[in-house]
């Protein structure tokens, strides 16, 4: 089959398997780069380990640590006819690079908010790892069935209090517009809660400890996004920022509940960059392209694995994190502090539809996001048959 990006509004509705194989294998690379990092994780179980922030959770865990990784994740197979999803061929190239480091390396494909999937989870941790040293959780989804009632929640992306009109880009019709996000009722944001916040994390903590599968000393992160008052509006005091809020409960939830253990409960807040979940959320390809030409001509840019890297070796395994007043690990101090904020807004201020592409780095921002599904790459053949058929 001869793959080439079929793009969808925000979504690209294929992958490249050799494509996706490239970029995990660079990631490998930047985190073999970096040489010994000490002490680490032994035994990690990463819910969310397909794509984005978990992937790159899962690369440095296995080949930053030498950790054994269990992931969780919900990818589409290949057929025939049809390429898999991403997030397939990303876990495919992940399991063949285990494999030639003699890594051990397992993945459940399946839906990680069900009460089945836990129980395959801690079946397998008892079987193959004994316990988990670290748990990472990095899921992104538009909704969620409620395990113990059947109901499925959906979330939303809207303001809170009020309405919002903004600029926003629409990458389909390369158009810089304002648009006008109406707020959301109660329910959208109770809905909203119920997906993106964090009682399926304390839900997975719940049923791993009672099992009896988790290590003395266990730690365990869920990722979040602050930002700063460019995107609060539509992020950090709208529907997915209340969500996020919730992260913090839970958070303090599962430390209390489980010190008996040690269990070290934290939310990490991570950078924006371009992943599947970001590109999803209006705004956010115009804030992103803007703070890539900024954070680029200051040196400062860094995608999902430099992030990562650094959480681990700075926050989670080093010995002077940064942590903020709610006890969050800070990853995301390059992008929001106050001078890189001022350079953004002032681009903001300034753009349209005239100046966009010179003002911002969407070349950028467009390259990665091709590069999500395996596209855009220059080791990789486009014009080369290829087996979409590709598992492990
Ligand atoms: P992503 O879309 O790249 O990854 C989502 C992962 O969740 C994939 O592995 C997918 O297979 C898995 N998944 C989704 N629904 C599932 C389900 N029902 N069962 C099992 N697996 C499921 O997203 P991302 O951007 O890496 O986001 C991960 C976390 O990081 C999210 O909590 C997000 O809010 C946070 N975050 C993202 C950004 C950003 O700019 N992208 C910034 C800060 C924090």
């Amino acid at each position: 089959m001869i793959i080439k990006p079929k793009v969808r509004g925000f979504i690209c509705t294929n992958a490249h398997p050799a494509g996706c194989a490239a970029s995990v294998a660079e990631q490998i690379d930047y985190v073999r780069q970096q040489g010994d990092l000490g002490e680490g994780p032994k035994n990690v179980l990463v819910i969310g380990c397909s794509t984005g922030y978990g992937l790159a959770s899962r690369i440095t865990s296995a080949f930053g640590y030498g950790a054994k990784t269990l992931g969780v994740c919900f990818e589409k197979e290949p057929s025939e006819r049809k390429t898999a999803t991403a997030g397939w061929y990303n876990t495919a190239a992940f399991h063949q690079q285990a494999a030639e480091a003699g890594l051990y390396a397992e993945t459940l494909n399946g839906d990680a908010f069900s009460d089945e999937m836990k129980q395959q989870v801690i079946e397998k941790i008892k079987q193959d790892l004994g316990t988990v040293d670290l748990v990472i959780y990095s899921l992104a989804s538009p909704r969620r069935t409620d395990p113990k009632t059947g109901v499925t929640y959906k979330s939303t992306l809207k303001p809170v209090g009020q309405s919002y009109t903004t600029k926003t880009y629409d990458t389909d019709k390369d158009l810089v517009h304002d648009v006008t996000l109406e707020p959301a009722n109660d329910d959208e944001i109770l809905n909203t809660i119920k997906v993106m916040g964090g009682e399926d994390w304390e839900l997975w903590m719940d049923a791993l400890v009672e099992a009896g599968v988790v290590a003395e000393g266990c730690k365990t992160t869920a990722y979040t996004y602050i930002g700063k008052a460019l995107t609060w509006p539509i992020y950090g005091q709208a529907t997915i920022g209340k969500a996020k809020e919730d992260l913090d409960r839970a958070a303090a939830s599962i430390n209390g509940k489980y010190s008996s253990l040690l269990v070290d409960a934290h939310v990490s807040s991570l950078k924006a960059l371009v992943t599947q979940a970001s590109s999803a959320i209006p705004v956010m390809p115009l804030y992103i392209s803007l703070i890539y030409k900024v954070m680029k001509e200051e040196g400062t840019h860094e995608g999902c694995i430099e992030q990562i890297f650094g959480l681990f070796n700075g926050c989670l395994y080093g010995d002077a994190p940064t942590l903020d007043e709610k006890n969050r690990y800070r990853m995301d101090g390059k992008e929001t502090n106050d001078a890189t904020q001022a350079k953004i807004q002032a681009l903001w201020d300034q753009v349209t539809q005239d100046t966009f592409h010179e003002l911002s780095d969407y070349a950028g921002y467009n390259h990665e996001f091709l590069k999500l599904f395996g596209f855009d790459i220059d080791s990789v053949d486009y014009e080369q048959d290829v087996d979409p058929l590709v598992g492990w």
